[in-house]
C-alpha cells in the first residue's frame, strides 16, 4: 500500500485524514505541528498516544523525504545529507554551521540539464523539477538535525542568530538549476518567509545566468540575493566550460543581474570556480582572466567568490595551487574589486556539488 504524505496535505485535508481514524481533529494540529519540525517519523511524535502512533505509522508517512545518508565532517561544522524521495529519486542538501548561523545548502532539482563540464550534478542529466514541498522539506530535515525534538524548550526563534538553534539562512545552490524551476522556487522561498520567518535577505539563489528566469525574480520583487556562476570573464571560454554560454552572454546575463540588485540595493554575488586542464594549465584563472574579470566588474555592487574546483572523478580538470588561487585574489583586490577565497566545507564527506548523489544513484543503476 503507498502510504499518504502528510506533509502534502492541506490543514482541513489532514483534520478529515485523522478524523476517518476515529480520532479527534486536534490530532491534526498536533501532527503539523511536529512535521513543522521536521519530524522524520511517528515514532517521536510523544503527544500522540502509542496505538495511534503505530496505525499511522502503517498508513502514512511525515515528509516527501527519507534521510537515507547522513554524513559529519570531521570538524562537525558540515552534515550532508542524501534524500530519497517519494518516488525513489535521490537529492543531497547540506547544513553548515557558521559563526553567522546555520545555513542550508538545498537542491531545486534531482539532476541537473545544464551540462557544466566541471560538474558532477548534471552528469545523469535531469530527472525532474522538485516540488515546493520537496525543497521545503529539505529545510526541514535541517532544522531536525539542529533540533530534534527538544522544540518544546525553546520556541522557534525566527532569524536565529549563532547561538540560535535555528536554520537562520537558505542558498539554493545544490544541485540542479533554480531558475529553470522559478515558480517552484519562488513558492519554496516564500514558505521559508513565512513558515520559518527567515528573512529575504539571508536567502540567496544561484544561477548559471538564465536570464528569462532573472526577469522573473525581478518581477516577484522580494529583495532575496543572487548569484551568478560566472566562472570566466568572455563568453569565448565561458563557452568551453558552460553550455547556457551559447545561449545567453555574458552582458545580456550581467545586465538582468544588476538590474536586479539595483532595484533592491543589494550586492550581487559572483561565483567563479578557479579550474585549470587536464595538464595542470590555467583555464580561467590566470592573470588576464584577473584582470579583465576586474574590467567587467569594476565600480559595480558586488563579491566575487572565488570556489578552487573540487575535483570530481569523471571530470578531467585540475585545481589551481593555492599560490595561483591567492594571486588571482590579489589581482581582483588590486583592481579594487571585492573578492574571497571560498572556504572549502565538508571535502572529507564528498560535499562537492552533487558527488554523494552521483555515486548513490550510480551504485542503484548498476545493480539494476
Ligand atoms: N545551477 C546553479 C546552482 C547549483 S551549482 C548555478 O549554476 O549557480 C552551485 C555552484 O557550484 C555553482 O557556482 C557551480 O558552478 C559550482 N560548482 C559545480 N561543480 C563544482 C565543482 N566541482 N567544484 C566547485 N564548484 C562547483
Amino acid at each position: 500500500m503507498t502510504k499518504t504524505i502528510l506533509f502534502d496535505l492541506t490543514n482541513a485535508e489532514l483534520e478529515k485524514f485523522v478524523t476517518d481514524m476515529g480520532q479527534p481533529k486536534f490530532r491534526a494540529k498536533q501532527i503539523s505541528e511536529w512535521m513543522s519540525r521536521g519530524a522524520p517519523d511517528f515514532s517521536v511524535m510523544k503527544n500522540l498516544p502509542e496505538k495511534l502512533r503505530q496505525d499511522l505509522d502503517e498508513c502514512a508517512q511525515t515528509l516527501l523525504v527519507r534521510v537515507i545518508k547522513k554524513l559529519e565532517s570531521s570538524d562537525g561544522e558540515t552534515t550532508k545529507f542524501l534524500l530519497e524521495l517519494s518516488d525513489g529519486e535521490k537529492i543531497e542538501c547540506v547544513l553548515m554551521r557558521t559563526s553567522y548561523g546555520n545555513s542550508v545548502c538545498v537542491s531545486s532539482q534531482a539532476g541537473c540539464a545544464m551540462g557544466c563540464k566541471f560538474c558532477a550534478s548534471t552528469l545523469l542529466g535531469l530527472k525532474r523539477n522538485l516540488t515546493v514541498n520537496e525543497i521545503f522539506s529539505q529545510i526541514l530535515v535541517a532544522q531536525w538535525e539542529l533540533r530534534g525534538d527538544k522544540f518544546s524548550e525553546k520556541p522557534i526563534r525566527p532569524n536565529g542568530d549563532a547561538n540560535n538553534n535555528d536554520v537562520s539562512h537558505i542558498v539554493v545552490m545544490g544541485t540542479g538549476e533554480p531558475l529553470q524551476n522559478t515558480q517552484n522556487v519562488i513558492g519554496f522561498i516564500e514558505r521559508a518567509n513565512t513558515d520559518m520567518g527567515i528573512g529575504w535577505r539571508r536567502i540567496t539563489v544561484s544561477t548559471c545566468g538564465i536570464v528569462p528566469g532573472i526577469e522573473d525574480l525581478i518581477a516577484w520583487g522580494r529583495p532575496i540575493n543572487l548569484a551568478i556562476s560566472l566562472h570566466a570573464p568572455n563568453d569565448e571560454l565561458r563557452k568551453k566550460l558552460m553550455p547556457i554560454a551559447n545561449k545567453y552572454t555574458i552582458a545580456q546575463v550581467m545586465d538582468a543581474a544588476w538590474r536586479f540588485t539595483d532595484t533592491h540595493n543589494r550586492q550581487l554575488m559572483i561565483e567563479y570556480l578557479l579550474v585549470g586542464d587536464a595538464n595542470g594549465n590555467l583555464l580561467n584563472a590566470t592573470t588576464e582572466c584577473a584582470n579583465e574579470l576586474s574590467e567587467l566588474l569594476r565600480g559595480k555592487n558586488c563579491m566575487v567568490n572565488l570556489i578552487p574546483w573540487n575535483a570530481v572523478a569523471e571530470r578531467e580538470f585540475t585545481s589551481p595551487s593555492g599560490n595561483a588561487v591567492h594571486r588571482f585574489q590579489d589581482i581582483l583586490i588590486k583592481n579594487g574589486i571585492h573578492a574571497r577565497i571560498r572556504r572549502e566545507r565538508g571535502n572529507d564527506i564528498g560535499s562537492a556539488c552533487g558527488q554523494l548523489r552521483l555515486n548513490n544513484t550510480k551504485g542503484v543503476s548498476d545493480e539494476t
